[in-house]
């Protein structure tokens, strides 16, 4: 006879293992079932190249992570995790040989933004200094704020467009490149709300706990969660891909690590027309074409701070990102595509043998697209680093569709489990009170999909447990 949990979780990425993590702490019997053999969803490393070379599969730099306010109540490092942050915490190079550059320090990174650097410090360092309060009222629903005063201040500045805030607080070239980099994670074209609140949570925690990557790869993030989710008495079971939620144990509470799509595929026999047919109205984004490569020594990068930044971004120019990022949305190629350059061994030399490195890079495609931008990709980084191609030994490339049969959850190559916009911000997948619940008393959605979105931060899972908390009476 199957054995019977409290709850049982699909899908061990961050969100599902956060929420198994915070059932398990409360003493309830907790199962994870896994579809893929290797554990950890966003948040697996492997040998993509050559043998020796530990490439970040998908999450390689973790600003949301080192500052998740439930990640940080773990003792993940009792269980093997290291943050390893780089001297330079991410560098924007520009044509002219300068760059941008986001340092812990808000001081010094204002210092580097010449008639820039009193708009930023302003800006940043109350803000800053808040950082914890913050990012606790606003990774998670819409909720009153516990502190009103920073919430406010950051709503100010955060309900703007990527280029509307740049525009607002920023005359130079370089200060604007630099905020639009950060806007461009938000995944929406520069011109939509609220990709300003993206940058500045992405810069405030940066301030706050640094850009890191896991020493060892981000494979030991993973490991570190599931170690201590074992230790609390919980179960886990990988390759099993989960068709229906009917084929489960039996559980007072299912959680289910997965986007909109397959919530419905698997339990749509459970769920209300109604529900449904709102669930159907969600909105995945553009994809990402991922780069990976083994190189024979380290990048070299034209400007000398992108040598020691974790983080590089390529793009040139706000208005040449912006081309960039409307045209993914718009469902168009990218001649020059915005690229987010990783380079952990600047931090973390055990990714590759002595003397060697890993790079990573990735650009926003249209939803689906089956274009190859290796070339485009490369050419970004040549740009800002002549000789790069020299150094390829190995790459591996991966796009939209390769995206989703490895991993479910990345419809269309969406990496952000829907569009983060006004309209799905607090209300993914739909408009609800509580957004981690379903019309189903016994089903709860805990992925990327709710409130607060993508990143590797755990918090949509942590809040999916408290919903299971209030609906079981615990
Ligand atoms: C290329 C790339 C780069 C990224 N870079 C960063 C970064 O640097 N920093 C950052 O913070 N974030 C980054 N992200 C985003 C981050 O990885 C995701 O936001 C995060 O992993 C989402 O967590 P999740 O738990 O909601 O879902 P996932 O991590 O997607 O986990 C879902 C899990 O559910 C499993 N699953 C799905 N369906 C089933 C089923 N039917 N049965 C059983 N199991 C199932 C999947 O196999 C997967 O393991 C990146 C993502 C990608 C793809």
């Amino acid at each position: 006879m199957n054995k019977t949990y409290d709850a049982v979780v699909v899908g061990s990425g961050p969100n599902g293992l956060a929420a198994a993590i915070a059932l398990a702490r409360k003493g309830l019997s907790v199962l994870v079932v896994e579809g893929s053999d290797t554990l950890g969803g966003g948040m697996r490393s492997a040998e993509l190249t050559l043998p020796g070379f530990t490439h970040d599969v998908c999450s390689a730099v973790y600003p949301m992570g080192a500052s998740s306010p439930f990640f940080r109540t773990l003792p993940l490092e009792q269980h093997g995790l290291r943050w390893v942050n780089p001297e330079v915490l991410l560098a924007h190079p520009l044509d002219n040989g300068t760059a941008g550059v986001l340092y812990r320090s808000v001081d010094e990174t204002a210092a580097g933004l010449g008639e820039d650097a009193d708009s930023y410090r302003r800006l940043m360092g109350p803000l800053t200094a808040a950082a914890d309060d913050l990012l606790g009222d606003l990774l998670g629903p819409f909720r009153i704020p516990r502190h009103p005063i920073s919430a406010l201040r950051f709503g100010r500045a955060a309900l703007r467009s990527g280029k509307g805030f740049a525009e607002a607080y920023f005359r130079t070239e370089k200060a604007r490149a630099l905020w639009a980099g950060s806007a461009a994670h938000a995944v929406i074209p520069l011109d939509h709300r609220p990709g300003a609140a993206i940058a500045l949570m992405l810069t405030i925690a940066g301030h706050a706990r640094g850009w890191p990557v896991v020493a060892g790869g981000s494979q030991k993030l993973a490991d570190a969660l599931l170690s201590y989710f074992k230790s609390l008495g919980g179960e886990v079971e990988a390759g099993r891909w989960v068709k229906s939620v009917d084929d489960l144990p039996p559980a007072k509470a299912v959680l289910l690590d997965v986007t909109p799509r397959q919530l419905v595929a698997m339990a749509g026999h459970r769920l209300p027309d109604g529900y449904k047919r709102r669930l159907g109205k969600f909105r995945y984004g553009p994809g990402v074409f991922k780069v990976d490569w083994a190189l024979s020594g380290p990048v070299p990068w034209a400007n000398a701070d992108c040598r020691r930044a974790g983080t590089v971004h390529l793009g040139g120019p706000l208005d040449e990102i912006a081309a960039s990022e409307r045209a993914a949305f718009d469902g168009q190629i990218a001649e020059k595509p915005f690229v987010l350059y990783v380079q952990p061994g600047v931090c973390d030399p055990s990714r590759a043998p002595i003397g060697q490195h890993t790079g990573w890079g990735y650009c926003h495609v249209p939803h689906g697209s089956t274009e190859d931008m290796t070339g485009r990709i490369e050419a970004q980084v040549e740009r800002f680093a002549p000789g790069f191609r020299s150094l390829i030994l190995a790459r591996h490339v991966r796009g939209p569709t390769a995206w989703e049969a490895y991993n479910p959850n990345t419809v269309g190559g969406d990496i952000g489990g829907g569009v983060v916009d006004l309209g799905q911000l607090f209300t993914r997948p739909v408009a609800r009170w509580d957004p981690y619940s379903t019309p189903d008393p016994q089903l709860f959605l805990c992925s990327s999909s709710t409130p607060p979105g993508g990143g590797v931060h755990g918090m949509c899972g942590y809040w999916a447990a408290r919903s299971v908390f209030r609906r079981l009476g615990g």
